[in-house]
């Protein structure tokens, strides 16, 4: 059987990112970017002040203490919005704002609150430093300099930098459109009281909330029972998007349809099963441009099988340089004396103490269990064959996108 690394080599291979676009900025949040973002010019734009104040020559103030007040001639104001061409002379001071570019002659500002105001002068009470107070041309970033590099998701950060540099339309790569399809004659919707031998389904809308965290778009989401030709008529639809998630009917039940009519249908096979729990029956497959996840049905496994190959094929496919949650290094609050043959991503809790990272898995395992879902926010590494770890034994541990109490 496939090892999880494998796998996930196998996955990445066959992912290919998607083409190059341009969105318009106050649409481009989620996208990852298909270039480097070159500053076209400093930023400040001009030398302008940090505060609301009085421009001067700091030469003029280079005594001015409270026993020795200054006295400048006061010459008008400078809003934000003003070019400020008026040039400032020894023994002189204009109000400034903050924002407001710095007039010729001034090399320093001092805060308003640092000041007296008489008639036609103001008096400086306080010893100053040359250049405070002004927000140089370039010293924030240099013309030239990559600001963002290609594959940097966009979030406000990068939106402010955009916005500042003029781009009104942004150069990233298109997101990529998913389908979901839930198979089981056993399921019925949320409204729906399930009878003897249903179950809500689930999955459907646990996959399409995980697709929107990465702000990909959905493009189909359906339920359909396991009857050969509505499975297929679905899939063909299924089939037309980026990634289709297929989930339930990967095993080896005898009304587990869904792989072997994704092969019939012209998906060719590149793995399914993996040494992983949860989720040994992962199905990885391909069809023209379209990749296909077959997850099992059983809503933890869809959900850790998401996390650990879903996610980041979405994430290459979107041209992110970021695949996924790093894994953190956390000690074991408690033992873990049931390891198997299989590599566990177990489902845990996370948390800090003093800077340092903790960790516990959670009593119930079963791939089946819903409750694990919201008491996670960590998968817990174990590998296969591990020997038991006591408490205190270092873990490698992924943080999930998850609140819990
Ligand atoms: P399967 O992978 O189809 O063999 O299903 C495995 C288990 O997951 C069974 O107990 C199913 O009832 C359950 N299951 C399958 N699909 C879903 C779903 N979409 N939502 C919730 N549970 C499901
Ligand atoms: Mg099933």
């Amino acid at each position: 059987m496939l090892s999880y690394e494998d796998a996930r080599a196998l996955v990445f291979e066959h992912v290919k990112t998607l083409e190059k676009v341009t969105r318009p900025l106050t649409e481009s949040q989620g996208h990852a970017l298909s270039e480097d973002i070159l500053a076209p010019h400093g930023m400040p734009l001009f030398d302008n002040s940090a505060v609301d104040g009085y421009a001067v020559q700091a030469e003029d103030l280079a005594e001015s203490s409270s026993e020795n007040p200054v006295r400048l001639k006061k010459l008008g104001y400078i809003s934000a919005g003003d070019t400020g061409e008026e040039r400032l002379g020894s023994g002189q001071c204009m109000q400034i704002a903050t924002g407001a570019p710095v007039p010729p002659g001034a090399d320093t500002i001092v805060m308003k609150e640092d000041i007296e105001l008489e008639d036609a002068n103001v008096c400086f009470t306080q010893a100053i430093r040359k250049t405070e107070n002004v927000r140089y041309q370039g010293e924030d970033i240099p013309e030239g300099r990559t600001m963002i590099p290609a594959g940097t998701v966009i979030g406000p950060a990068q939106i402010a930098v955009l916005a500042s540099f003029g781009f009104a339309q942004v150069p990233v790569h298109r997101l990529p459109k998913v389908s979901i399809v839930s198979t089981g004659s056993e399921l019925v919707d949320v409204d729906v009281e399930p009878q003897a031998g249903q179950i809500r389904e689930s999955n459907r809308y646990m996959l399409a909330g995980m697709v929107q965290q990465e702000t990909c778009e959905l493009v189909k989401v359906s339920m359909i029972p396991d009857i050969p030709e509505i499975l297929k008529a679905d899939f063909e639809e299924a089939l037309q998007a980026d990634i289709a998630l297929v989930s339930g009917g990967m095993s080896v039940g005898d009304k587990d349809f869904a792989k072997p009519l994704l092969k019939e249908m012209g998906v060719e096979e590149i793995f399914w099963k993996i040494k992983f729990k949860p989720g040994k029956p992962l199905f990885f497959g391909k069809r023209g441009k379209t990749l296909v996840f077959g997850l099992p049905g059983n809503p933890a496994s869809s959900y850790v099988l998401f996390e650990e190959f879903v996610r980041p094929a979405l994430r290459k496919m979107m041209g992110r340089r970021v695949l996924e949650e790093a894994l953190v290094k956390a000690t074991l609050d408690v033992a873990i004396t049931k390891t198997h043959k299989r590599l566990h991503f177990m489902r845990g809790q996370l948390s800090e103490k003093n800077g340092e990272f903790r960790a516990r898995p959670l009593g119930f395992q079963g791939s089946h269990s819903i409750g694990s879902l919201v008491e996670s926010n960590a998968l817990i590494r174990v590998e296969a064959d591990s020997p038991e770890l006591p408490a205190g034994s270092q873990v490698l541990v992924r943080p999930l996108k998850n609140e819990i109490a």
